[in-house]
């Protein structure tokens, strides 16, 4: 298949879930990693092609979802900092912290800024010497590039008002920590594919052989999420756990090495907290040493707010596996895009955003 439209064929879709329901003989959980496959399984109805018993749950890999809570309290008191230029992908603006969002402080008159690129930040120091400008820095593996990018070229022109208020995320330990669990209902992954992209797929091998558990590197479009669903439901019925790659148009087994090299020099693996799910060890990435300058946390004071989640949301539960959308009593009531409780209302890729937006009218007529 070269072109889009094959990937989202009704009739290839038919094919490969008639495929599904001969392999298929008992029941399996997988999980999605990724927020963006958990859209396009909701959108396009993915799961309800499934054969009974085949249930997809839905992972941690929204970026804007894991964000805990007192990094985006850091994010605000930051941003209302006098001369500070703050500036953030636009879906961070409106997740909820302990006591508002950014997008409250930008309605307070502090200098808060959407950019599309971490560069963008950088450019935008340059230009204003008399401020600073702090990039907020949260994704998965994929985003990782980008900013290391950012403080390499800062280091290079000299900057010195330029900094990253870092969240970063890996998934390998997420998937670890959710294996590693009593409560746990999953039984294969399908593995982002962007991410891999990035990482290549060697780090999924020890985590297929120690928990025995099938892991699918799938792509975004329909067809990628059956076809990885079908691999991995293959393997779960023939008892293998193997590393498998569905998205081997843009996943190549070792990656992007350059990219892996700049993320490697400018960072380092440290314990991070998920929101919703808490500190997971060796999850996350902060700056190196030799980069600590770039260090919004430390530049600005605040690496010593913490703040506990307010309980209502059950976004770490979903995130887990454990529960859906509609599980949420908050659900379409007390929580919509416009009055989210949590992040996962919130974020273009979240769960509940995902089920509010195309599952809701079907809900209600039930
Ligand atoms: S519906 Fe709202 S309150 Fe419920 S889990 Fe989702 S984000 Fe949290």
């Amino acid at each position: 298949m070269k072109y889009l439209d094959e990937y989202r064929d009704a009739a290839g879709a038919k094919k490969l879930a008639a495929q599904l329901r001969r392999v298929a003989t008992r029941p399996w959980t997988l999980m999605e990693v990724c927020g963006g496959q958990t859209h396009a399984i909701i959108k396009f109805g993915i799961d309800e092609l499934l054969p009974p018993g085949i249930e997809l749950v839905h992972g941690p890999g929204c970026p804007v979802c894991v964000t805990p809570v007192e990094i985006i309290d850091k994010a605000i008191e930051i941003a209302r900092r006098r001369g500070v230029i703050f500036c953030s992908f636009g879906d961070m603006l409106r997740v909820p912290g302990s006591n508002g969002d950014l997008l409250s402080a930008k309605a307070d008159g502090h200098d808060v800024r959407i950019v599309y690129s971490p560069l963008d930040a950088v450019r935008l120091a340059a230009a204003n010497p008399d401020r600073e400008v702090v990039f907020f820095a949260v994704g998965f593996e994929t985003t990782a590039p980008a900013n290391a990018m950012a403080v390499a070229q800062a280091h290079q022109r000299g900057l010195k008002n330029f900094s990253l208020l870092v969240s970063h995320v890996l998934v390998p330990p997420a998937i670890e920590s959710l294996m590693a669990s009593q409560r746990s209902r999953v039984q294969a992954f399908l593995a982002a594919g962007h991410v891999c992209t990035i990482m290549g797929v060697e780090e999924y091998k020890p985590l297929a052989e120690r928990f025995r558990v099938p892991i699918v590197v799938t792509g975004f479009e329909p067809l990628d999420i059956l076809q990885g669903v079908l691999m991995a439901v293959t393997q779960l019925e023939e008892g293998r756990a193997e590393v498998e790659n569905q998205y081997a148009r843009s996943v190549r087994p070792e990656g992007n090495r350059p990219a892996q090299a700049l993320i490697r020099e400018i960072f380092e693996v440290a314990d991070r907290k998920w929101r919703g799910i808490g500190e997971i060890p060796r999850s996350g990435l902060r700056l190196r040493e030799p980069y600590r300058m770039y260090d919004a946390e430390s530049k600005f004071g605040v690496a010593s707010i913490t703040r506990e989640e307010a309980t209502e949301c059950i976004s770490g539960l979903i995130m887990q596996g454990l529960k859906k959308p509609l599980d949420c009593p908050a659900f379409g009531t007390r929580c919509t895009p416009e009055t989210p409780l949590g992040a996962t209302m919130v974020s273009s890729e979240g769960a509940c955003a995902a089920y509010y937006r195309y599952r809701r009218a079907v809900n209600s007529t039930t």
